[in-house]
């Protein structure tokens, strides 16, 4: 089976062809730069626009180079249907409809919190995973019970990767802040910040007001990024861990563009390793929005038959990973 999918819930305008038999995923992605602050929704959906229908193409030239027979060979079109920007998800709906239209195969609409997860677990070979989301606009810790991925802990305010960039929006730097933290902060020393976690909760706005004021004080930035890291991640370490020993799982999946960071996976894996567990972090280019994972989860929830008609496909910015019946898992209720 061949799915392509198509991404595009806040900066990455992103289109993937998945093959089912030789598991390959080719991704063409286009990511939007804002000129100057953070993500503007009506410039990041100008920027769909203009890019959804190059990345697609894209893809469908190599869907037609790589095709066995006459035809592009392409068995459905699956796209994220949210959480995320409303003004995004709806050129990256449309688009999705009017090539399944074309193309004349089903439509998949996939949750993107979800295909988080799913990419690794698909990646790693677990069987059931508890999965910490680390993204942008997101974070939230999920595990699997009757049927549906269940939200165990999350953010009370902001996304992991928002706040970072909010602080660095402080600063003056360009966005995406997150990388740039984690260059400063391997020249720093760690500095004090508020821990906050509450249950299997936590949250992260009085850090980073903690940590701009820092800065404004004086305090060497390299200091504080170091400070922040160590602090934001042994929040999320010590939730993951929670989830575990609640779940009485043993496997861990990351998802998510934070997941990119070197010292988050450090901490994460010498937490499993200390308790025997597993940790899987996929490669960078299905942590950060892309759409081969849209295009994954596609073909396991075509194969499972939970298709769209167009009248039902409407996106979702506020769509909870919680709200999905998971048809495609074995074990799953439908
Ligand atoms: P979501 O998946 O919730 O819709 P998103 O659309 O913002 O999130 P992602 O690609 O998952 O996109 O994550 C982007 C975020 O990852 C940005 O906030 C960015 O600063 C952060 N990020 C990228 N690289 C790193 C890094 N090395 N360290 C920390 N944060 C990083």
């Amino acid at each position: 089976m061949r799915v392509v999918g198509i991404e595009g819930t806040a900066w990455a305008a992103s289109a993937a062809l998945y093959d089912t038999d030789t598991e390959a995923v080719v991704i063409e992605s286009d990511a939007y730069q804002p000129e100057s602050g953070g993500i503007h929704p009506r410039e990041a959906a100008e920027h769909m626009g203009s890019a959804i229908p190059e990345v697609v193409s894209a893809i469908l030239d190599h869907a037609d180079e790589t095709s066995d027979g006459p035809g592009l060979d392409i068995d459905a079109v699956a796209f994220s249907r949210g959480p995320g920007l409303g003004p995004c998800l709806r050129v990256v709906g449309t688009a999705a409809r009017s090539l399944a239209g074309t193309l004349s195969v089903p439509l998949v609409g996939v949750n993107h919190m979800v295909a988080h997860l799913e990419i690794g677990r698909h990646q790693s070979g677990f069987d059931s995973p508890v999965c910490l989301n680390a993204s942008g606009a997101n974070a939230h810790l999920l595990g699997y019970h009757d049927g549906r991925y269940r939200i165990l802990g999350e953010t009370m305010d902001t996304g992991v990767g928002n706040a970072i960039d909010k602080f660095t929006r402080h600063l003056g730097w360009s966005h995406p802040g997150g990388p740039k933290v984690e260059r400063r902060a391997a020249d720093g020393e760690y500095y004090d910040l508020p821990y906050v976690v509450k249950g299997m909760d936590f949250s992260f706005s009085g850090i980073m007001s903690a940590a701009k004021d820092a800065v404004d004080e004086g305090v060497p930035v390299e200091d504080v990024c170091a400070g922040l890291q160590e602090t934001i991640f042994a929040m999320l370490t010590e939730v993951a861990e929670r989830a575990l020993s609640l779940t009485g799982t043993d496997e861990l999946v990351l998802g998510g563009g934070v997941g990119q960071n070197r010292r988050l996976r450090e901490m994460l894996e010498s937490m499993c390793e200390q308790r025997g567990a597993d940790f899987y972090a996929p490669d960078p280019r299905f942590l950060r929005d892309n759409a081969g994972m849209i295009a994954v989860l596609g073909a396991k929830m075509h194969a499972a038959g939970d298709t769209l008609s167009i009248p039902e496909s409407s996106v979702d910015p506020d769509f909870r990973p919680d709200e999905v019946p998971v048809t495609w898992r074995g074990d799953a209720e439908s």
